[in-house]
């Protein structure tokens, strides 16, 4: 039978891209359709904007340190304005490099809202297509708790289109995005109280690393509440109480959620076409990304497995190569590092301490904390933290962790001992880089 595209992707963001553009390479005719902006979640409103108003915010900080260093700096207002502004010229920069990548693979781009309205069919807008495979590549979308008042919270997304810094916001959540925004605002100088339903932020991650960044980011002078949830949000004209479980009420200018994502799978014309999701409405798939419906494959956060953008990535990419490419094989879900771009900022490859002491019979943790070398001068209060957790029958180093400054980039090239086996003993062997905080990774002892 013939069809309008070998394949049709829903969704342009980093998994959907991805796809379209090696099913592309590998001969096959490519649609895809986005309701939005071409990059997705990840280019858009996600990693690159939020990137970037992180290092806007660091500067506080280094223009407070400088004077130890021998500087005048007399550097104390901060425009909003400019900031994103300059944001938005890269986000645009960067959607047009993405549309470019598409048609120079010959993928078709259609923009409007796609629905899958048969077994081989898309429609985008009312507009039919045929498809031998479809992919759904949708991503997520921030969600709101379900709080009195929580129609006055903004989300991620809202961030990017604030038309001025609120001088005074309150943070829900404590996970990557909670933390990583409480760093930026409070950075930027917005009196930042951020409040978190469980006893310690970031769960999932180490409890060492979780503590740690804590206490960090109190010292920085964020006010977390932990163990306390928001029991409602009341407006007084331009502003909002918040109310809290432990009785208090925090006045601010804006309050923000950052208590998780869903998966984009509503109004899409899953059920009538087979499509099975679980119950939080993320789409059910095998290891391939294969869905419960043959011909139809999906990647990214709408599968709700490793919710990081070069995940998504790899997924489109094994799946284009199955496919498409003649070549089968699954995405790698081991050993993914991940980094939360807080302030100082936290990152990981492996398992945590309790997981390891629930995998092995046997551990060794390895741990320094310590005041990395550029706080010296400036006197300033700050501690880094790194830890390794090796295996003690095989030596192999099983969980490397991480808070303090340029962590992401730290831990990614730790990730690839750590992906590749290597053991403590490798790790001793080789010889540090003096003085980077870095080398203490090689320098661990008991
Ligand atoms: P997370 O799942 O990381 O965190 C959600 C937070 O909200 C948790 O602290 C959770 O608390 C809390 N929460 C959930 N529901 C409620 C509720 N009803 N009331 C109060 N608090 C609630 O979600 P994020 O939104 O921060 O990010 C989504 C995902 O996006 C991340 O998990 C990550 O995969 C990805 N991401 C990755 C980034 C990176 O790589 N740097 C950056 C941003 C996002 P509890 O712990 O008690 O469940």
């Amino acid at each position: 039978m013939d069809y309008d595209f070998d394949l049709f992707v829903i969704g342009a963001g980093s998994g959907g891209v991805r796809a379209a553009r090696i099913a592309a390479s590998h001969g096959a005719s490519v649609a895809v359709a986005e309701e939005s902006r071409v990059g997705g979640t990840c280019v858009i409103r996600g990693c690159v904007p939020k990137k970037l108003l992180m290092y806007a915010s660091r500067f506080r900080q280094q223009f407070e340190d400088a004077a130890a260093y021998g500087w005048e700096v007399a550097a104390e207002k901060h425009d909003w304005g400019t900031l994103i502004k300059a944001v938005d010229a890269e986000v645009f920069r960067l959607e047009s490099i993405y549309h470019s990548l598409l048609s120079n693979a010959k993928v078709k781009t259609i923009i409007g809202r796609a629905q899958v309205a048969g077994p081989h069919t898309v429609s985008v807008d009312g507009k039919r297509y045929s498809a031998k495979v479809i992919l759904i590549a949708t991503g997520a979308y921030p969600v709101k708790p379900d709080t009195p008042g929580a129609e006055f919270m903004m989300t991620s997304n809202d961030v990017f289109t604030l038309a001025a810094a609120p001088k005074r916001i309150v943070i829900a959540g404590g996970g990557y995005i909670a933390c990583e925004f409480a760093g930026i605002f409070n950075g930027l100088g917005t009196r930042v109280t951020q409040i978190h339903r469980s006893e310690q932020i970031l769960r999932g991650f180490d409890d060492d690393v979780r503590n740690h960044l804590a206490s960090e980011m109190r010292k920085s002078g964020i006010d977390l509440h932990v163990s306390t949830t928001i029991t409602e949000i009341v407006r007084h004209g331009a502003e909002y109480a918040v109310h809290l479980s432990s009785g208090e009420v925090v006045h601010a200018d804006a309050v923000l959620a950052a208590t998780g994502r869903r998966s984009n799978t509503a109004g899409l014309g899953l059920e009538a076409a087979g499509v099975a999701v679980d119950d939080e409405g993320a789409i059910i798939v095998d290891a391939g990304s294969r869905t419960s419906v043959d011909h139809i494959y999906a990647v990214g956060d709408v599968t709700n497995r490793l919710n990081l953008t070069p995940v998504a990535i790899s997924e489109g990419h094994a799946f284009a190569d199955t496919v498409f490419g003649n070549r089968k094989r699954n995405p790698d879900h081991s050993n993914v590092p991940s980094a939360v771009f807080s302030q100082p900022p936290v990152a990981m490859v492996g398992v945590t301490e309790a997981e390891a002491r629930a995998t092995y019979p046997e551990i060794d943790v390895y741990e320094a904390s310590f005041r990395p070398m550029h706080a010296a001068l400036p006197h300033r209060d700050e501690k880094v933290l790194i830890k390794l957790i090796v295996e003690s029958a095989t030596d192999k180093v099983v969980g490397a962790h991480m808070v303090g400054a340029d962590a992401g980039e730290i831990i990614q090239g730790i990730a690839i001992a750590v992906k590749a086996g290597l053991t403590k003993a490798d790790f001793d062997a080789t010889v540090g880089i003096h003085p980077t905080i870095a080398e203490e990774f090689v320098t661990l002892r008991k």
